[in-house]
């Protein structure tokens, strides 16, 4: 399983492989795999440094 990041709305979501639309906001966004591949996060989960801020979280 993968984790990925919409580039849309930033909604973290684990799947095989990746959605036609993101399953949060609905578009068909560009994805960006944020698993943890380093021994930092236990390699499993998503990578918070890569993951980053969510968009929404800093709209507000
Ligand atoms: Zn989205």
């Amino acid at each position: 399983m993968v984790w990925w990041k919409c580039s849309n709305c930033g909604y973290l979501f684990e799947a095989d492989t990746v959605p036609e639309k993101c399953p949060n906001c609905g578009e068909a966004c560009t994805f960006y795999d944020v698993s943890c591949y380093t021994p930092e996060c236990g390699f499993k989960g998503f990578d918070p440094k890569i993951a980053g801020k969510r968009p929404e979280e800093s709209k507000f």
